[in-house]
């Protein structure tokens, strides 16, 4: 099989709550996601997304992705794109860097790769464990007493597993903590994600006056040093998302004994091929994981899916489906959250089919596309 062609769509995806917000006082209302469709002589075509957090959350952003895929795709033409890491190595030669560009060519090309072979990715990924997988809920910022109130809002959707965005006036942040703390039932878990929003000092604070309440500690600080302190300031289980965003990392962290959760985003590290590859170094370390992307709609929710579904499950801490925090579908077939599960597509491929009419006309085409 040989690539004959790249095109890509822009399409903008509205929050059902109007907005989410983290740290650093930063908000979006509507996301700005990229599809990707590589086709092939064999006459099939494989879809991937890539949706950034805005241009604020990490080093990426929209309209950088489809700049880079610009860039990118040419030199993809001819290849077989079944042939996963020999598309990565050629991927990796032509553009340093900038893993979330490569992301959504990478999701297409194992799309591809599904349906040239007529097995689902999550198989192709090592096989499902189970009929399905706990997602969690990210709590947007807001005042204690409201986020606090989301908790048991979610949890009536099915939700067990609850994400509180902090890391703006650790006051405040202690405040939200043990607010939400308070609404926990036996069973649910929650995270205190930072997103990198507090100093070494504040977050030593907030760790101090949480160390009696049931709550893992995420990312507080922009540094891995400073993260490291933190941790071995504190008691609480601790997870690492924004720094850890290659295998080196991964191994780094593993050394110091730096976490005891990441968070595996599959654009933040370039694709399923090597979040594959960090996952599975994961299960043979012993850190659990949250799988999820940076955001996005149906194909990256499904893509998220299967690697979720073929993670083994006392190794996955959460999942995210991000489709169902957005007012637009884009594919037909991925998967719908149920009682705050989820499962992939047992479909070959990813399982979805893109809705070209929502899609419409391309930004970008390379070859014949
Ligand atoms: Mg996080």
């Amino acid at each position: 099989m040989r690539i004959t062609g790249v095109s890509a769509y822009r399409i903008e995806l509205p929050l059902h709550e109007g907005s989410y917000k983290w740290s650093g006082g930063n908000s979006v209302e509507v996301f700005d996601s990229t599809v990707v469709g590589i086709h092939s002589d064999a006459g099939i075509s494989g879809y991937g997304e890539i949706c950034p957090l805005g241009p604020a959350y990490l080093p990426a952003y929209a309209a950088g992705a489809r700049t880079g895929i610009a860039e990118v795709a040419p030199h993809l033409l001819g290849m077989d794109p079944t042939e996963l890491q020999v598309m990565n190595r050629r991927m990796d030669q032509v553009l340093r860097g900038h893993p979330y560009v490569k992301s959504a060519l990478d999701m297409a090309c194992w799309d591809l790769l599904g349906k040239a072979s007529g097995q689902p990715v999550a198989v192709l990924l090592g096989g499902r464990y189970g009929d399905d997988f706990p997602l969690y809920r990210a709590i947007s910022q807001d005042a204690p007493d409201e986020m606090a109130d989301k908790v048991g809002l979610y949890r009536s959707q099915g939700y067990t597993k609850f994400q509180l965005k902090v890391g703006g006036n650790p006051d405040t942040d202690i405040a939200r903590i043990h607010a939400a703390a308070a609404k926990l039932k036996t069973g649910d878990v929650l995270i205190a994600d930072a997103n990198t929003g507090w100093t070494q000092h504040q977050a030593i604070r907030v760790a101090d006056a949480v160390r009696d309440v049931d709550v893992y500690l995420e990312q507080p600080c922009l540094h891995y040093e400073e993260c490291l302190a933190v941790r071995q300031h504190s008691n609480r289980p601790f997870v690492l998302d924004e720094v850890i965003d290659d295998v080196h990392m991964v191994l780094r962290g593993y050394a110091d004994r730096a976490m005891d959760v990441i968070n595996l985003k599959i654009s933040k590290v370039g694709g399923l091929t090597k979040a594959r590859q960090i996952r599975d170094l994961c299960v043979s370390l012993g850190i659990a994981m949250t799988i999820e992307d940076t955001w996005g709609g149906d194909i990256i929710t499904a893509a998220i899916a299967h690697l979720a579904h073929s993670t083994p499950p006392e190794l996955l801490l959460s999942a995210t489906d991000f489709n169902s925090y957005v007012t637009v579908s884009i594919a037909e077939g991925a998967p719908q959250r149920t009682n705050g599960r989820l499962t992939s597509s047992t479909g070959p491929g990813l399982g979805i089919q893109p809705r070209m009419d929502v899609l419409g006309e391309p930004v970008l085409r390379i070859g014949m596309a």
